[in-house]
């Protein structure tokens, strides 16, 4: 769904204008269904860039997928720095024992979820008004 997003067009913007010598410096990579806009192929590492104006655990978890995808392609030193420029924050991100084990979990979680015959209840979140899922997500909804 992040095609349609606009919240994700205006993420990408953040990130190409905040840094814009990044797409000199890094490689977009593609692999196993993730798509790292710059990934640092020299010292392995991910940027992810977020508009966020605040650190949240699934910005942790979306770079530890990439690095669990890394890992499973054989690149098994790769870090990530995620990079809040709203904030001139940066979180270093490693990989840390145990993490395997938890996104596997995540993995499968997904894939129970993916298997429903029905999708499960709706649960209304705060976030979901900018998730790019949403339309999807509120389709049978009545607006009020
Ligand atoms: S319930 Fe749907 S719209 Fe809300 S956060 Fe989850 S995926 Fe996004």
């Amino acid at each position: 769904m992040e095609h349609t997003s606009e919240t994700v067009a205006e993420g990408k913007l953040i990130g190409e204008t905040s840094y814009a010598e990044r797409a000199v410096k890094y490689t977009e990579l593609a692999i196993d269904g993730i798509k790292i806009d710059f990934y640092d192929a020299k010292n392995k590492v991910v940027h992810e860039v977020k508009k966020s104006d605040k650190v949240e655990q699934a910005h942790i978890a979306q770079v530890k997928y990439y690095l669990y995808i890394l890992h499973k392609n054989g690149i098994d030193d790769a870090s990530a720095i995620i990079e809040y420029p709203k904030m001139r924050q940066k979180q270093m991100i490693g990989w840390e024992e145990g993490d395997k084990a938890t996104v596997e979990f995540w993995v499968e979680e997904i894939r129970k979820l993916i298997n429903l015959e029905t999708c499960p209840p709706l649960v209304k979140l705060k976030i979901c008004k900018k998730c790019s899922y949403y339309d999807f997500c509120y389709s049978g909804e009545v607006l009020e």
